[in-house]
């Protein structure tokens, strides 16, 4: 079994995104910009936005924190958009999630320009990759994608099989693999006989959110299986979709989590950036 160490990935990503950024700043004369918008208190929400802010620092991108209240109104969210959609400095905008219930956060999120969409959400990205790719990508999948390619594991031709089809993961996780000439199916949690589905996964992806919910019998032997899940076990540990210690036994490669498939998540994320900075100064 090989482990996949996303951690060592992301982290060789980053160093070549932080030379990417200094060649940005030589070549156009200003900084890569990440605006960041965190509405209400969500202890979660805080932890993740303070990572992307450290890590946009250590890339040399510049990040744009905007933090509002919970009780901001729907109209004070919706001007601060249009108002980063404008803003010359600012080439990304993520908007995190969840938002505050009494907010509309799709009309939000419909506020952002797709050339500045770098969480890959909005309709057209979503469309351009349901049509064969070109748009900006959702991070998480686009990051198991990344470690699929930096492991030289082979997609085109090989069976795969998601578990989810949330719209920021499963699915586009699924259009990325059959993108890449994978025989995709998606299941969820209303299958028919899930166990035989991911025993016949050549390549097995778990975006579901329970706790090792991939069991070992559930999984063929020499199968590449990716765990997206976090979650926290009976005794509060972070752990991931699949049974690990009980399914590393019969795979052929594991991500492992923490450590897997979570620090690729911030590394796309920043790379969504950068290739939006690309894109918008090689059109100015
Ligand atoms: P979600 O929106 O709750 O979607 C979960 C999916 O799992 C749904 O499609 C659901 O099916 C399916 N499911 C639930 N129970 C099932 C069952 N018993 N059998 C088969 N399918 C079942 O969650 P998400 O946002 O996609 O996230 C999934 C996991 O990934 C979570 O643990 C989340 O924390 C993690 N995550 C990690 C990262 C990262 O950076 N590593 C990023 C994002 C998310 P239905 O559609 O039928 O309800």
């Amino acid at each position: 079994m090989t482990l996949i160490d996303g951690k060592s990935v992301a982290r060789d990503i980053r160093l070549e995104l932080s030379e990417r950024t200094r060649v940005f700043e030589k070549k156009y004369g200003k900084k890569v910009g990440l605006a960041v918008v965190l509405i209400g208190d969500d202890a979660a929400s805080q932890v993740y936005v303070r990572n992307k802010i450290k890590a946009c620092e250590e890339a040399g991108i510049r990040s744009f924190a905007h933090y509002l209240p919970a009780e901001t109104t729907q109209r004070a969210a919706e001007e601060l958009i249009v108002s980063l959609a404008a803003d010359r400095n600012v080439h990304g905008i993520l908007v995190q999630l969840p938002l505050p219930k009494h907010l509309d956060a799709e009309r939000i999120l419909s506020l952002i320009p797709t050339s500045k969409d770098v969480d890959g959400f909005s309709t057209e990205n979503i469309g351009m990759l349901a049509t064969g790719g070109g748009g900006t990508v959702a991070c998480t999948p686009l990051g198991v994608m990344e470690l699929l390619k930096r492991y030289r594991i082979e997609t085109r031709g090989k069976r795969a099989v998601v578990v989810g089809r949330s719209n920021i993961v499963g699915r586009p996780m699924a259009l990325l693999l059959l993108n890449a000439d994978a025989t995709v199916t998606v299941c969820h949690s209303k299958t028919d006989n899930l166990k035989e589905e991911c025993l016949r996964a050549d390549i097995l992806i778990a975006a579901i959110g329970k706790a090792k919910f991939i069991t070992a019998d559930m999984v063929k032997e020499g199968a590449t299986v990716i765990d997206i899940g976090m979650n926290r076990d009976d005794n509060g540990l972070l752990c991931g979709d699949v049974d690990f210690e009980h399914v590393k036994d019969r795979a052929a490669y594991i991500t492992p989590v923490p450590g897997g498939v979570g620090p690729m998540t911030i590394a796309m994320l920043l790379q969504n950036v950068c290739d939006a900075f690309e894109r918008t100064e090689k059109q100015a």
